[in-house]
């Protein structure tokens, strides 16, 4: 089969490499027929995630239909239809009991394009099928649901869950990235009184706008925390979101956060960030962290089946699969291309009628 082959920093290529086999009895094979790049590959690329050895398939974001399952399957058939999570689960150890699957003690948690070979592939395997694969209902298209493999799980339980928003709050999300856009997607359906996007880039806070901020802040030419405090008659925000991973975006969450308020970190961080203690003790205020254990997709697939919920509006750029080097240049150059996420379709899946709806519009 073809894949995406993380080659070491900087290098990546699309070649043929032997197709996956049944490893254990909880395996399964699936035949990918959509998948996604993450900025997490991007981070791969540059060297920033030692753990991933060259040689390693890379992507932990995909739909595909099951050709082959391990005997102890039990929750599966082939030909099934599933999304596969970015977090893998055994089910049985305490955290997976907890749903805390991102902490599984049994080789579980983030492994794919990680510590085992990923899903920017014709085929995957799949360790823990039974608790890491989830049923699409029928009637939705790939890309309804692709981005509940990390994405908007990611957004809604690290961000919107951890940071408790609630009717009527004024939640400030920081970084208008596609995490960032994912938490004010994911936000909303707590229906806060007011959503203020924060970011350096007008160009994203103008997409802020269109996935439903109400307020947005360049805070390299405005300063963010005053105009925080003006929208909400001096008080700061309710809730604050941290979708970025830098210092500078944690302690401005930090700082704009009102008294008895909660600080949800999303990002993911590489260096160390000042904490200010001396600041906020006093404030009664919250700091969550998280990795996202992805236990919120048959919540967010009841959305989507519901009509509450649609993430189609992130694929901005569509590729044939075999095209994946292409589309990591374009997701790689964002900057430029204001690609959101690019979808990789395999050749059966490029034609279907939902898929083709909103076509690449930054070009
Ligand atoms: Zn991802
Ligand atoms: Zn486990």
């Amino acid at each position: 089969m073809k894949a995406l082959v993380y080659q070491g920093p900087g290098k990546r290529s699309w070649e043929t490499v032997p197709d996956p086999k049944i490893q254990k009895p909880t395996d399964a094979i699936v035949k990918i027929d959509t998948a996604t790049i993450c900025g997490t590959d991007l981070h791969i690329l540059k060297g920033d995630v030692p753990a991933v050895k060259p040689g390693t398939i890379l992507g932990h974001e995909a739909v595909g239909t099951i050709v082959e399952l391990g005997a102890s399957v039990a929750n599966f058939v082939i030909g099934d239809r599933v999304l596969v999570s970015c977090v893998s689960s055994c089910g049985q150890c305490r955290f997976c009991k907890e749903g805390r699957y991102g902490q599984c003690l049994n080789g579980g948690g983030w492994i794919f394009g990680h510590l085992i070979n990923g899903v920017q592939a014709d085929y995957a395997r799949v360790p823990f099928a039974d608790n890491s694969l989830y049923k699409i209902p029928s009637g939705l298209s790939d890309e309804q649901v692709l981005f509940l493999s990390d994405i908007l799980p990611t957004a809604f339980e690290v961000g919107v869950l951890n940071g408790q928003v609630k009717p009527g709050d004024t939640v400030a999300v920081v970084g208008a990235g596609p995490i960032g856009l994912a938490v004010i997607m994911a936000a909303k359906l707590f229906t806060p009184g007011k959503i203020i996007a924060i970011d350096l880039a007008d160009s994203r806070l103008a997409k802020a706008k269109e996935f439903g901020a109400d307020a947005t802040i360049n805070n390299g030419t405005e300063n963010a925390v005053k105009k925080v405090l003006q929208l909400t008659g001096g008080l700061g925000a309710d809730v604050a979101i941290e979708a970025v991973g830098v210092p500078d975006t944690f302690e401005l969450c930090a700082e704009l956060i009102r008294p008895g308020g909660r600080v949800a970190n999303v990002g993911v961080h590489g260096h160390a960030v000042t904490l200010h203690l001396e600041k906020l003790w006093i404030k009664d205020v919250t700091i969550t962290t998280g990795l996202v254990d992805t236990y919120s997709i048959p919540q967010l697939l009841s959305l989507i089946v519901g009509g509450r919920l649609d993430p189609t509006t992130f694929a901005t750029h569509r590729f044939p699969m075999n095209e994946a080097m292409a589309a990591y240049d374009v997701f790689g150059d964002a900057a430029k291309t204001h690609a959101l996420k690019v979808v990789l379709e395999t050749a059966a899946t490029v034609s279907k009628p939902k898929a083709t709806v909103k076509t690449a519009v930054h070009a």
